[in-house]
């Protein structure tokens, strides 16, 4: 038997990531049949759409996808696609690992934290008024009638919303999660003390979901705390349980701990669907120079490998991966001690050294 998996290339450096992916990935032994299906930039010139219905259609048929990065202009513009698939498929958890190899040029040599985010509530919501729109005056009067003043008139919107169903949902999302991967430890990240009916909410629903796994270590931390603890002391830390904004911004300075953006791999799933993807972007400057980092993708890969229960080919291609960044030969620039060492490979180099490896493990 054969897993029918959708691929979605995505734009700028990600038809070059995802091509070496796939390579190690097929590398494995692992019978795989991939149905690739575009979207981002490139599919809205030739479809008429930056998420074409096929996208969605293959996944919801194949249940299981693996993506490179997909643009999204800042400011104005389309909304991004990668928040739209996760909308669209009810996506809504962010698991992404942050785990130190040997090798990797980090000032830290012992992490591994997994970073588990709410995906489609909170800031990111959408639900949003430009500046100047009317609806901002009739919230004022809202505003003001509660006794909170008004919203000035030059002012842009942007709501934060946050469920007891959205936040109950994703907390034993992340205690189920640390069950199946026998961690020890969930932290529940937010900021209550300020932003009380919505992190309090937030802290509130994940202290109730807690009781319902006894043997799981539950904790709370204030986001500027953490931020802190996460540089002084990440040891300390397992499972971070966060709202959609903090998890985002958290999941970088994770990625920092262990070596940069090159080697964060990332997964978003709902109750059915799993859909695996870097936690890095398109990377548009590097655009078809064959140059960037395809280790984020190919550790993404070793997550869907877990998800599909072949165990196995995860532990070859995660070993694998680690004996190439600790040779530090078949490594891109990012991984190097300067980013201009010419002993830097390109993106499909890493690939043959990854596959190079696989044949002797
Ligand atoms: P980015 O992650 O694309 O790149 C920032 C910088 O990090 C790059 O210039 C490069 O120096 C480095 N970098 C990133 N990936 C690397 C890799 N694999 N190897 C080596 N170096 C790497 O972030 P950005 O420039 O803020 O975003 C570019 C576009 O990607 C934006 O349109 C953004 O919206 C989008 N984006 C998409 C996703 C997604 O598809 N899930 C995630 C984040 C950003």
């Amino acid at each position: 038997m054969s897993y029918k998996v959708t691929v979605i290339p995505g734009d700028g450096t990600g038809p070059e990531i995802t091509d070496a992916t796939i390579r190690v990935l097929e590398a494995t032994g692992v019978p795989f049949e991939w149905e690739y299906r575009e979207a981002g930039i490139d599919a809205a010139e030739k479809y008429g759409s930056v998420l074409p219905d096929e996208v969605l259609e293959s996944i919801r048929r194949n249940k299981v996808a693996i993506k490179g990065p997909i643009t999204t202009p800042r400011g104005s513009g389309f909304r991004s696609v990668n928040v739209a698939l996760r909308k669209l498929l009810d996506l809504y958890s962010c698991v992404r690992p942050a785990k130190s190899y040997p090798g990797v040029r980090s000032r830290y040599s012992d992490i591994d934290l997994v970073v588990v985010r709410e995906n489609h509530e909170d800031l990111y919501a959408g639900v949003e008024f430009e500046r100047g729109d009317p609806a901002i005056g009739k919230i004022s009067e809202l505003t003001e009638a509660a006794g909170m003043g008004p919203i000035r008139p030059d002012a842009g919107l942007s709501l934060k919303i946050i469920s007891e169903y959205g936040s109950k949902r994703i907390a034993h999302f992340a205690f189920r999660y640390a069950r199946h991967y026998n961690r020890k430890k969930v932290t529940a990240v937010a900021k209550d003390n300020i932003i009380k009916f919505t992190d309090g909410l937030f802290f509130q629903a994940a202290r109730e979901v807690a009781k319902e796994y006894p043997d799981i270590e539950f904790e709370e931390r204030l986001v500027d705390n953490m931020c802190m603890q996460l540089v002084q002391k990440p040891e300390l830390y397992d499972v971070l349980l966060f709202p959609n904004l903090y998890g985002d911004i958290l999941s970088d300075l994770c990625a920092g701990l262990v070596g940069g953006l090159g080697v964060a791999p990332g997964a978003n799933f709902g109750d059915e669907i799993a859909l695996f993807e870097p936690v890095h972007g398109s990377a548009p400057k590097y655009t078809g120079m064959n140059k960037v980092n395809p280790m984020a993708m190919m550790f993404s890969g070793v997550m869907m490998l877990r998800y599909l229960n072949e165990e196995q080919a995860a532990d070859r291609l995660e070993k694998a991966l680690a004996a190439v960044i600790a040779e530090g030969r078949h490594v891109t620039y990012d991984m190097k001690p300067t980013p201009d060492d010419p002993t830097a490979v390109g993106t499909s180099g890493v690939a043959d050294g990854v596959i190079q490896k696989l044949q002797t493990l």
